[in-house]
């Protein structure tokens, strides 16, 4: 009986397996017809400074509408994206036009764009950028690619490497979702980082809850010792960001400065107090 209870829950198991492969072949040939159609698009979150509410750059994120199923997160087609190998080329053309927007943007304005983990362990990532910054004539300044701890880790040497290469051109390194990733202070030791970004979970109560709190300060003293800003992400109330001020973060991101969308210029040339009066 056992033996047939065990079959049982095996195919059930087996045919799981195969209905979420199927999903994730459906969606890779999706993925590959809106490269060729040119569906994906970006949108920009702005980043500002803490003590001074000046804007110091956008992040950009990667979207997609997907034919029959709407928006689709990139923190779900983007592990897809790896697996069929397409995120070699989305990632080249999220580069290309983050350059190509950003050269247009107000002097000292960064962009800031995401690389996946198989990203970062392909060599090719050196030839893209530099492409990108050639093509755009963005000064490599301007330039910030952000990396999380965990794809850092999948191929050590291999990031390292193309790291130092990408910093030697003059682009910088911000670490994503800090906190949140495997060996988070071995990390810091080894690679050349220019910012830290606090992952947003962190974020959660903090200006109620005395432990987040306490975690969110050890960071931004951890920044301090090392010499490197530290950036708050999703920060939603004025609560929190009072917070950040109070223990001296440098930079935030979140809905409550601006949702990610198309940049409104208004908005952006005029660096107003706006988000600590609500
Ligand atoms: P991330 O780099 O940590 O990006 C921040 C995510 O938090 C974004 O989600 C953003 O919309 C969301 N967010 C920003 N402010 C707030 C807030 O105040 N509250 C809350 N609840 N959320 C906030 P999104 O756009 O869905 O992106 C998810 C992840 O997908 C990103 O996380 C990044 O890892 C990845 N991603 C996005 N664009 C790209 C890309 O062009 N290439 C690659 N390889 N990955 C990308
Ligand atoms: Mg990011
Ligand atoms: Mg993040
Ligand atoms: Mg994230």
């Amino acid at each position: 009986r056992a033996k047939a209870e065990f079959d049982r829950h095996i195919c059930y198991y087996e045919r799981e397996m195969d209905e979420h492969a199927r999903q994730r072949r459906e969606m890779a040939k999706d993925i590959w017809t809106a490269l060729e159609q040119d569906a994906f698009y970006l949108v920009y979150q702005v980043q500002k400074s803490v003590a001074t509410n000046e804007i110091t750059g956008y992040e950009v994120l990667l979207r997609w509408d997907r034919p029959g199923h709407g928006l689709v997160s990139p923190a779900d087609f983007v592990p897809v994206a790896e697996e069929c190998g397409a995120i070699g080329a989305i990632g080249a053309w999220v580069l290309k036009m983050a350059c190509l927007d950003a050269a247009s943007w107000p002097e000292p304005h960064k962009v800031a764009v995401n690389i996946s983990g198989l990203q970062l362990s392909q060599v090719d990532l050196i030839e893209t950028v530099r492409a990108a910054l050639l093509r755009s004539g963005l000064s490599p300044k301007r330039l910030e690619l952000e990396v999380t701890e965990t794809s850092i880790i999948a191929d050590k040497n291999r990031a390292l490497h193309i790291l130092r290469q990408v910093k030697a051109m003059g682009v910088s390194i911000a670490i994503d979702d800090f906190g949140t990733g495997y060996s988070s202070l071995d990390t810091l030791r080894s690679f050349p980082f220019d910012k830290i970004k606090i992952d947003r979970s962190f974020m959660n109560e903090v200006e109620v809850n005395e432990q987040s709190k306490a975690i969110v300060r050890a960071i931004l003293a951890l920044g301090r010792s090392l010499h490197v800003p530290v950036l708050a992400e999703g920060v939603e109330t004025t609560a929190q960001l009072e917070v950040l001020r109070a223990e001296g973060c440098t930079e935030a991101q979140g809905f409550l400065l601006g949702r990610p969308g198309a940049i409104d210029w208004n908005d952006a040339l005029e660096p107003t107090l706006r988000t600590s009066a609500g």
